[in-house]
């Protein structure tokens, strides 16, 4: 009896033992890690920064990482945490993320943007879920199994979240940029955010195109809607908008003919037009107006020439003698100090390079062809100081949602992303050579 009993209970504790250890990691476990961060409402355009940096901040110390955060603009806050290398010498990694996400229209989506369902099926649905708080997570998850299998970085690792990155970056990245804090990392290479793809393969980018703001304004004298005379500030703008419209065909031709990707080529689109002498009804129907005025986003990828570019603008598409003048704002530079295109070599002839390929084939991936990014994201801002870096969000057989409704991550997708970045970051940080030898 006394047997039997002894045996009955030690049955009832392994039970209850091991009730208590899977409900203890299906809670804390690298999905429901991820999903915490999620729910974060970090959108613009009142993003919540202090509630996901007090979460990192856990994160980073259950893991053994330092944390520091900086604040170059109030309320924005960028954190940076550090694992310190056996050789604190050579130049550090840098992993980026942003902690802001843009808005969602919550009653358009089939599960509310911050409640970071997941469903049957593993599809995990949030604002945010691609763009870009899976790489924030997946860093720190690669890490600490880095950490727990003895793996010691020859190189200081440093992971930065940075505010700001959905309105240009300005009050985060730029700043930090800028700073006394991020010269003294220094940091010999960096990764930062990509995107996702629906085939099998990796996307890398290695350049971000440069947006450019064009505003065209046109006079001339005013007259009857009836009288035919030359110059009106109408013809005058008309003419600009055909000439700019044949140089966005030419360049959309090299598109359309497989020649060029989207972000290879020089992008001009009409995002405004203003003209007219305003009525009470709308407009006065019998009057040319003596302005109008035109405005255009350009988007430049590196190769580009920007004084080639500014001539055009100047002799053809706004010249004086038509009485037209403009401004230009230039988002961002297009070539680094010593003149040279900026991008990231994606060859071999950057070890950086040779090294991250192989890292990602070793975990039985494959990386796409490297592209420009047909828009911009904080990477130009370590570009343009001659900092090497590429764009990199491990997402394979997915769909291309940032920014759209819906956007979701499958939970296998994400942890594959883990493994990819414990061969990204263990090959990465035990590079011995000199960072200078490779920019
Ligand atoms: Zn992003």
């Amino acid at each position: 009896m006394a047997v039997a009993s002894l045996l009955w209970t030690l049955f009832l504790f392994s039970i209850i033992f091991s009730l208590q250890s899977s409900s203890s990691s299906s809670s804390d476990t690298p999905i429901t890690r991820f999903q915490q961060y999620l729910r974060f409402n970090t959108a613009h355009p009142n993003p919540n920064y202090t509630a996901p940096v007090s979460f990192l901040i856990n994160q980073a110390q259950s893991i053994g990482l330092t944390a520091k955060t900086i604040e170059f603009v109030s309320g924005k806050p960028i954190l940076l945490l550090t694992w310190l290398g056996s050789n604190p010498n050579l130049p550090s990694i840098l992993f980026n993320s942003h902690l802001d996400s843009v808005p969602a229209e919550s009653e358009k989506w089939i599960h509310p943007p911050f409640s970071a369902h997941k469903t049957n099926d593993g599809h995990i649905y949030a604002r945010g879920a691609q763009d870009d708080k899976c790489i924030g997570v997946q860093y720190l998850e690669s890490i600490r199994n880095l950490k727990s299998r003895g793996f010691v970085p020859l190189r200081t690792i440093h992971i930065s979240y940075v505010p700001e990155e959905e309105i240009g970056g300005f009050d985060g990245m730029m700043e930090f940029a800028a700073s006394s804090e991020f010269r003294d990392l220094n940091l010999g290479f960096a990764m930062d955010e990509g995107q996702a793809n629906p085939g099998d393969e990796f996307r890398v980018f290695y350049a971000d195109r440069i947006p450019w703001n064009l505003v065209i304004k046109a006079e001339g004298i005013p007259g009857h809607g009836a009288k035919l005379y030359d110059n009106s500030a109408m013809e005058n703008l008309m003419k600009s908008v055909e000439l700019i419209s044949k140089f966005r065909e030419s360049q959309f031709d090299f598109v359309k003919a497989g020649k060029a990707a989207n972000s290879e080529v020089i992008s001009v689109n009409p995002v405004y037009l203003k003209a007219g002498t305003p009525s009470t009804t709308g407009f006065v129907m019998n009057m040319q107006p003596s302005e109008a005025e035109a405005g255009y986003d350009l988007r430049l990828p590196p190769m580009a020439d920007p004084d080639v570019m500014k001539k055009r603008i100047a002799e053809e598409w706004a010249p004086s003698i038509r009485n037209l003048t403009y401004t230009i704002i230039e988002k961002g530079k297009l070539r680094d100090h010593l003149g040279r295109p900026i991008m990231t070599p994606a060859n071999d002839s950057n070890p950086w390079w040779s090294i991250f390929k192989q890292a990602v084939e070793a975990t039985g991936g494959k990386l796409a062809k490297p592209e420009i990014l047909a828009s911009t994201t904080d990477s130009r801002f370590l570009r343009t100081l001659g900092i090497p870096v590429f764009g990199f969000s491990p997402m394979t057989n997915t769909p291309i949602l940032l920014h759209d409704h819906n956007e979701f991550l499958k939970d296998t997708v994400f942890m594959k992303g883990i493994e990819v970045y414990e061969s990204v970051i263990s090959a990465l940080s035990s590079f011995e050579g000199v960072s200078d030898q490779v920019i």
